[in-house]
């Protein structure tokens, strides 16, 4: 069978392929051309040639060539192509281990590390194997008697399923919702959508090659999640409208008993041999007790709980809080709205990323379905920018002066470049420039993708940013710490998630009634954010210690934490043993280590008043500071040494 990553056939004519590859990423092309041609010397004078990409940033898809190498490396690349489609379009012989490196190191303008290649290559999956589905070398009928509760159908809870699926364990998956996506489902605010290019943003095991957007709408991204559930044929084992309210382990059963309730108040237990938590970060909405709150008298709501009923056409809308919700919220509706205040307490540091909104072209989507792995290529370019340095950027430096500003030489460098971003935008407006320039370092909260709309939308005659606090809400306005009162006929809180709480939806109980969270106290932590002693088969995704705030995605960290479930669910019915929990030694160390790390962080820096990356002493524990392929390589498989077996 063809490998599907190397394209579908194609019989396009010479001005087809030549307007296709007038919206094409140059680099991404030329390495799928690197593939299509049968020709030795051809590829060695696209990799050793003088058309190449002399850099690549963050959403830079097209890589930094000048206007005439592009329509040159176009040329060359059209001759390529049109050969490739009268051979017929053969599938392209595999190309070897030494020749790949020599195109990531082509494509990234500089050198790909040698324990950055396997984890590369598995992202883009050349062969068209699913890599991360686990080698599994348990018994597959002790498999089917190991019943898995899996909590939340949010895409980690999904992928969940389908890893449990392919290892042919049975498991139930528990959602409270009426439809799958997680955030996705819950997050229909007007201009929501995410902000990791969705070409990587999207299970490597799945195509790719649908998305309308860069970075597509939560309305496609809720589709994309029902359409995987469909292909896997995981509906079935989802309850939906149901919500866990307990999960308690039955000490001499070897069993959880989980408690759920449905959406008519019916309650049940379903007994579970282990239990994968997948309920998110942000998931329990935040809505601050704000005096007077409960005297307004027209609608009000949470962001992720948006009233669609409401019309906002000419109210007087007051939005509390800007983050990166508010900061999509804010363009989607300044329109239609008579007046939107805008009450943000901390400025946000964005950056330019010119594609935020953009269409994906037609040619695009077609060079995704026929050419030779451009897919994937465009995955690899889409991912290395993000991956691990931004993280190196955020590592304070003791002896840089004047850390109020900045935190170390390339973190001035982020500082100065965004602030370029933000004022090249405001004509000379000193006023609102002294309102929308953060005064902590860059990268220290959750830095945004902006193609220009946030600060259009606040240069509109109908839009006002307060800087300052809300004093109280009355009936029918906010009044801000300055006094000033402002109308409101509709209050829209975009004050973010209780991301702190981890887990707060549900009790968990452990080995000897030992209740969670008063264990956890202040300090939640999970071994590799997975694993929790004295919670046996108990494993957590998108847990204590793993949210990404320099770069990679969730999806990619969700595929590394199912693999390394399934592995030790694996590892566990080889032994033969009925329960597993890591060592509190390496739990203890693993805390301390994450601690010592993040402490050292720009996301710790005392200058940051507030963030949802710090719980209410100031201590992150949401982050993870360690390189994304650091973590891939902990998560391959779980190591018997780090665990105890009953
Ligand atoms: P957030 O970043 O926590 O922002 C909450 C906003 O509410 C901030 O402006 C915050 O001010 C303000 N706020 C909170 N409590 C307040 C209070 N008591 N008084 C006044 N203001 C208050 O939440 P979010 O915007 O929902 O974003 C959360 C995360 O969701 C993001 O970081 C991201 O991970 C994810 N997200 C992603 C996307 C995307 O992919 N495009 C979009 C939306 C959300 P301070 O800043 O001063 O705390």
């Amino acid at each position: 069978m063809r490998n599907p990553n190397s394209g579908a056939p194609f019989m396009d004519s010479d001005d087809e392929i030549a307007a296709a590859c007038a919206d094409l990423s140059i680099p991404t092309l030329l390495l799928s051309c690197v593939h299509m041609t049968d020709d030795e010397s051809v590829r060695q004078s696209i990799l050793e040639g003088p058309l190449k990409p002399a850099g690549l940033f963050l959403n830079e898809v097209q890589g930094y060539m000048s206007e005439e190498d592009k329509a040159a490396a176009r040329t060359l690349a059209l001759d390529i192509i049109r050969d490739y489609r009268d051979r017929g379009c053969p599938e392209p012989e595999p190309i070897d281990a030494a020749s790949l490196k020599q195109m990531m190191n082509w494509l990234v303008a500089g050198e790909v590390g040698d324990e950055y290649v396997p984890m590369m290559l598995e992202e883009m999956g050349l062969d068209g194997r699913d890599a991360r589905e686990a080698e599994l070398r348990s018994d597959p009928l002790a498999r089917r008697e190991f019943p898995v509760v899996v909590i939340g159908a949010g895409q980690s809870g999904l992928l969940a399923a389908i890893r449990l699926e392919q290892a042919g364990v049975p498991y139930t998956v528990i959602e409270k919702n009426p439809g799958v996506g997680g955030t996705w489902w819950e997050n229909s605010y007007p201009g929501a959508r995410v902000d990791v290019g969705n070409h990587f943003y999207c299970y490597s095991f799945e195509p790719c090659d649908h998305w309308s957007e860069f970075f597509a709408r939560q309305p496609e991204l809720q589709k994309y999640f029902a359409d995987v559930m469909e292909r896997h044929r995981i509906t079935e084992h989802v309850r939906f409208n149901t919500a866990v309210l307990a999960a308690a382990w039955d000490d001499a059963a070897g069993e959880w008993a989980v408690t759920v309730r449905d959406a008519a108040g019916h309650s049940e237990v379903l007994r579970a041999r282990a239990v994968i938590s997948a309920v998110g970060q942000l998931n329990q909405p935040l809505v601050p007790e704000l005096p007077g709150a409960e005297s307004f008298v027209g609608p009000s709501f949470h962001t992720a709980r948006w009233d669609h009923s409401v019309d906002l056409a000419g109210k007087n809308v007051v939005m509390i809080g800007a983050g990166a919700t508010g900061f999509q919220v804010a363009p989607a509706i300044a329109e239609d709205v008579g007046q939107l205040t805008i009450f943000q307490r901390t400025a946000q540091w964005m950056f330019p990323n010119p594609d935020y909104h953009a269409k994906v072209g037609p040619g695009v989507q077609w060079a995704l379905r026929h050419l030779p792995f451009y897919g994937r290529w465009y995955r690899f370019l889409i991912f290395w920018p993000g991956c691990d340095t931004g993280l190196a950027a955020a590592i304070v430096d003791p002896e840089w002066p004047d850390q109020q500003r900045s935190v170390s030489a390339a973190n001035e460098m982020a500082r100065m470049m965004f602030t370029e971003w933000i004022t090249s935008q405001l004509d000379g407006d000193t006023e609102l420039a002294a309102k929308v320039i953060p005064d902590y370092p860059a990268t220290g909260k959750r830095t945004l993708q902006d193609n220009g709309s946030w600060l259009r939308t606040l240069r509109r005659d109908n839009v006002e940013l307060i800087r300052c606090g809300v004093a109280r809400i009355e009936s029918d306005a906010v009044v801000d710490t300055d006094g000033v009162r402002h109308p409101a006929d509709v209050l829209v809180y975009a004050t973010g998630f209780r991301v702190n709480d981890f887990l707060s939806s549900l009790q968990v109980t452990g080995r000897n009634g030992a209740d969670l969270h008063q264990m956890w106290g202040h300090r939640p932590a999970a071994y590799l954010g997975i694993t929790i002693p004295g919670f046996p088969n108990f494993f957590c995704m998108y847990g204590p210690g793993t949210n990404l705030a320099s770069g990679g995605s969730l999806i990619f960290h969700s595929e590394c934490e199912m693999r390394y479930i399934v592995g030790c669910i694996d590892l566990l019915l080889a032994s033969g043993k009925n329960s597993m929990e890591p060592k509190p030694a390496r739990y203890d160390d693993w805390y301390d280590r994450s601690q010592a790390e993040l402490k050292t962080m720009v996301w710790s820096q005392p200058s940051i008043e507030h963030s949802f990356y710090k719980d209410a002493r100031g201590i992150v524990h949401s982050l993870s500071p360690w390189r994304l392929v650091d973590f891939w390589s902990w998560t391959r498989e779980p190591e018997p040494a780090d665990f105890r077996m009953h």
